[in-house]
């Protein structure tokens, strides 16, 4: 069997938290991620969904090593990731490159974009200067920039290309992944699709696959092989994104799928408003977390933790009801 290019087992960020005003506060367990798994080969994308909390950053960034799992541990082709920092963290971090939310935040304003783009080969001691700026120039080619934009100035230019800036920065180290942290929300709607249809083009030209984070179904359907929703920490259900959105099987995928807007009166969902507000991290509901918003709970899911368990179709669910929830025709 190949081995993944990264696989997730059991990763597990818990942080200690002051709750409540001092002196008479306690000390709680904020769970940013508890107990998250799962496989992506080379040249795939998992797209990683949820409301915002959900622990789809604290994942992000337990897979590029910038803070060490409570528990599990993070694989990249079949080697634990070593301790931030140490010569072997450095040189495997050079496969996994990263693309976050504000790329004029990911770039320094004062340094021209060739220099920018050149810098992580300076870093890794790759190439001559000449060989290097040969390379910045051929990765800007790549994402859809000009030669005369190597000597501007991340402020000259637009969202757009800010974002293709931040991803030539990425790709002229020839990852292997590229953990994608919300990399078009800040974007305006008319190039959000512009960057998608380039990150979908380079992974079928270089066989990179992305771990890509987004609060944005329709645009994690768009590029990903995979989905995982993710609630309070955990996956709640995973699995081919074309069947997941056409018959979600978990109550809060349900919900998430039925805030979709939609532009046709044939295709009108209800949209399924959930009860309350999330619940505080610091103090989870006991059995499912989702119990004390979801429609379908009954005494089971106050008590018992439902594991993520593989149904029929493969797809993967942790919900007690899932065999016996009629999935609703969402999409
Ligand atoms: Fe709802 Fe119970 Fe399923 Fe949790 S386990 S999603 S509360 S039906």
């Amino acid at each position: 069997m190949t081995t993944p290019l990264l696989q997730a087992a059991e990763l597990t960020r818990h942080y200690s938290v002051r709750s409540g005003a001092w002196p008479f506060g306690r000390t709680a367990t904020l769970r940013a991620v508890d107990g998250v798994s799962f496989t992506l080969p080379a040249g795939r994308t998992l797209g990683l969904v949820g409301e915002s909390g959900c622990g789809k950053s604290t994942t992000a960034k337990l897979v590029l090593g910038l803070v060490p799992p409570t528990r599990g541990e993070v694989r990249v082709m079949g080697e634990t990731l070593p301790p931030a920092g140490t010569a072997r963290w450095r040189a495997l971090r050079r496969s996994i490159q990263m693309v976050f939310q504000d790329p004029l935040g990911a770039l320094d304003r004062r340094v021209p974009v060739g220099d920018q783009i050149t810098e992580p080969l300076i870093i890794h001691r790759i190439g001559t200067p000449a060989q290097r700026r040969d390379k910045a120039v051929a990765t800007m080619a790549a994402v859809g920039l000009k030669l005369d934009h190597f000597d501007r100035y991340p402020h000259e230019l637009s969202g757009g290309q800010r974002q293709r800036i931040v991803l030539a920065r990425a790709l002229v180290l020839e990852p292997k992944l590229i953990v994608c942290d919300e990399p078009i929300s800040a974007l305006d709607v008319s190039i959000q699709a512009q960057v998608v249809n380039l990150l979908v083009d380079l992974q079928a030209q270089l066989g990179i696959a992305y771990l890509f984070i987004s609060h944005d179904l329709r645009m994690i359907r768009q590029v990903s092989h995979e989905v995982a929703v993710m609630y309070l920490g955990r996956i709640v259900e995973q699995g081919e994104p074309d069947s997941l959105l056409a018959q979600p099987a978990h109550p809060y995928t349900q919900a998430l799928i039925s805030a979709i807007p939609t532009a046709s009166t044939r295709t009108r969902r209800g949209r399924i408003i959930l009860k309350g507000d999330p619940p505080n991290p610091i103090d989870l509901p006991s059995g499912c977390a989702f119990h004390t918003r979801c429609a379908f709970a009954v005494a089971r899911c106050r008590t018992e933790t439902p594991a993520l368990r593989v149904m029929a179709d493969g797809r993967r669910v942790a919900c007690h009801l899932a065999d016996t929830n009629s999935p609703r025709a969402v999409a």
